[in-house]
This record gives structure tokens, C-alpha cells and sequence, in this order.
């Protein structure tokens, strides 16, 4: 049985294996919504109750296809770029339109690279807080490649010290990032496409977040598909750290959900299981009509995509297949594969 944990002090009882629902979405395995209804019910069976989107991904149409379906409601998490307030008013409302949920879970601020960009969001953050007061989002959360922003949730929340911070933390009045309940950082043993530091750094960074009372869950324990050589001890390094209390994970078959389900589980899966499976790496691929334009380079903070002759090139080495270039080709050029 995959263990539950609590998302924070205050937070809702998710299963350590939060189903990452990017892996269906338009620029990745594409599936029509009740075909991804079907995987997040036969998921809901497995005991995963706890369900990651982001108002980019375009899974909404999913969620709600599978909401009908499952016997246990979901804890569900979103996200959305949305910096000022029309536009978190926006994207809340998409959200429960689109998913049928009155109240939502989790709101994140996405994709957060530091403290100037949380505060540069501060009016759609302070949207979410008014929502959650009111009872239609349960946590407030920032989603972030960086560990700048979990040290200052941290920091704002008294567990870190001034002398334990980088002066930019310090800089600034951070009071509304106690209101912060809920970080979701990438995490992995290689510290694979984080922007400012070390895996080790992250660790300390969630270690304090988590003692504070935030909720931690954790994206990208693979790399990106980079840890795939190391999966087991890669999956070891995620579940032995009880401040993450889940991971987020992209699935997209019954037979993956199976793996990871057993993998969250404790049990011991053989390298012959994987095979064909969860050591599938995925690729981005670049189709022929990419016109060099450059615009997914600029959208990269990984560094992991370039333009040589005219045309985009991956670095796969450092791609994390976040899949953020592909919503920013005018082209539609790129895609998960
Ligand atoms: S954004 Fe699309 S069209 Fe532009 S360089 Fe990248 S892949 Fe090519
Ligand atoms: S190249 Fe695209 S998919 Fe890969 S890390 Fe950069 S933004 Fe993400």
C-alpha cells in the first residue's frame, strides 16, 4: 500500500505518489480526456489520491473526466504564471470551471526562480490567500527549479536564521511568505536542473521549509529521465527523505502507475519489470519545421536548448522535459516524445 503523508502542518493526507499529470498533456503523450480520466482513476484504485496539474498543462478536461469515476475524491494541485490579480482571478476560475471543483486543493505561483519574482507576484498570491480565507483553495504554494524561494519560505517562517540566507532574502519584507503553506521543488540526488545550487543545498532548504510546517513535494526525482541508470538508488535517495512528503511523478500507462505504485510501496521491483516501462527515457524532439526563431532558448532556464544553423538543438543532458519551451514555440514544433 503506497504510504500517506500530511502535505504540512495543516495540509490534507496525500499518498507520497502524487500522479504528475504533464505526461498527458497536449505536448506530451496528447490523450484525449476520458482516455486520461481512465489512468487517473485506475490510479485513484491504486491508492494515489493526490493529483498535480498546472493551468499550462491543459489537463483540466482530465481531472474532470476522472472526478465522476473515482470513489475517493482527489487532493488536487494547480499552478498558473498569473502575477497580478485579474489574472490569478483568471486562472482560479478556469480551474474550477474546467475541473468542476468548487474548492481547490493547492494554488501555486509556477515556476517561481526567486524571491523577486514571488514578490513581483505578490498580488495574485495575495488573490490565493483571499480564496483560501474564504475557503475555495485549501493551501497556497510556489512551485519552483530554484532553491532561493524555499530557503525564504523557510526564512519567513523562522526556521532559518539571517546568517543561514543569502543577502537577497534578507533584502526585502517577506511577512506574506508565511502565508506560504506548500513548496514544490525539484528533488533529486544529482540536483538535475536546479538553477542555484546542489542537491545537497535543496535538502537543507526543503529540511527547514518542512520543520516550519510547509507542505514539500517534490517534482523531476528522475532527472527529467537524466537518473534513469540510477533508478533505484534515484528512488531510495526521494522516499528515504521524510521532510518531502510526496513526489510528483508523470505516468502514462496503467503499467507505469503498477511500477511506481509498487516503487512507493517498498517493494522491490527487478531491472527486467523496468525494462520497457519507467526506463523508457523520453526525448524532445524538434520536428522539421522548427523556423529558428529562438524563442524556446529564451524560455529555457535549464540552458538546454540552443539555436545552431538556424534550428533549435537539445542538449538532453541538461533537458528536464518540463515541456515549458513547446508552450512558447509559435510553431507547435516541439514535443515529449
Ligand atoms: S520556438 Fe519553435 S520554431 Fe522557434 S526555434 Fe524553438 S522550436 Fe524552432
Ligand atoms: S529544453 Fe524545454 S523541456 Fe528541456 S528543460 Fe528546457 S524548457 Fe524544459
Amino acid at each position: 500500500m503506497i504510504p500517506r503523508s500530511r502535505l504540512g502542518t495543516d495540509g490534507p493526507s496525500v499518498s507520497r505518489l502524487c500522479f504528475g499529470t504533464l505526461t498527458m498533456s497536449a505536448s506530451q503523450a496528447a490523450l484525449p480526456f476520458d482516455e486520461g480520466g481512465r489512468l487517473l482513476s485506475y490510479a485513484s484504485g491504486k491508492g494515489i489520491n493526490f493529483w498535480d496539474t498546472a493551468e499550462l498543462y491543459g489537463t483540466y478536461g482530465h481531472i474532470k473526466a476522472a472526478l465522476s469515476e473515482v470513489s475517493e475524491l482527489p487532493v488536487v494541485s494547480t499552478k498558473s504564471y498569473a502575477w497580478d490579480r485579474a489574472g490569478a482571478e483568471a486562472s482560479f476560475g478556469k480551474a474550477r470551471l474546467e475541473t468542476g471543483l468548487e474548492v481547490i486543493d493547492i494554488f501555486m505561483l509556477h515556476e517561481q526562480p526567486g524571491v523577486l519574482t514571488i514578490l513581483g507576484a505578490k498580488d495574485a498570491l495575495m488573490y490565493y490567500i483571499d480564496m483560501r480565507d474564504k475557503g475555495l483553495i485549501g493551501q497556497v504554494g510556489i512551485s519552483t527549479h530554484a532553491i532561493e524561494p524555499v530557503i525564504a519560505v523557510a526564512y519567513a517562517r523562522g526556521a532559518l536564521g539571517a546568517e543561514d540566507v543569502p543577502d537577497i532574502v534578507k533584502e526585502f519584507d517577506l511577512g506574506l511568505l508565511r502565508e506560504i503553506g506548500v513548496v514544490h521543488p525539484i528533488i533529486n540526488m544529482k540536483g538535475i536542473g536546479l538553477l542555484d545550487g546542489f542537491a545537497q543545498d535543496m535538502e537543507n532548504a526543503v529540511k527547514a521549509a518542512h520543520s516550519a510546517g510547509v507542505g514539500v513535494f517534490g517534482m523531476k526525482l528522475l532527472g527529467g529521465g537524466n537518473l534513469l541508470n540510477d533508478f533505484g538508488q534515484a528512488v531510495d535517495y526521494g522516499l528515504s527523505m521524510e521532510c518531502v512528503d510526496a513526489f510528483a511523478v508523470g505516468m502514462q500507462s496503467e503499467r507505469e502507475i503498477d511500477i511506481n505504485a509498487r516503487l512507493f510501496a517498498g517493494e522491490k521491483i527487478t531491472q527486467e519489470e523496468l525494462t520497457g516501462v519507467v526506463s523508457k527515457k523520453r526525448h524532445l524532439h524538434i520536428d522539421d519545421w522548427c523556423t529558428g526563431c529562438g524563442a524556446c532558448e529564451k524560455r529555457c532556464r535549464s540552458g538546454a536548448i540552443r539555436i545552431v544553423e538556424g534550428r533549435a538543438v537539445v542538449d538532453s543532458d541538461k533537458c528536464l522535459l518540463c515541456s515549458y519551451c513547446a508552450a512558447s514555440c509559435p510553431e507547435f514544433a516541439i514535443k515529449v516524445v
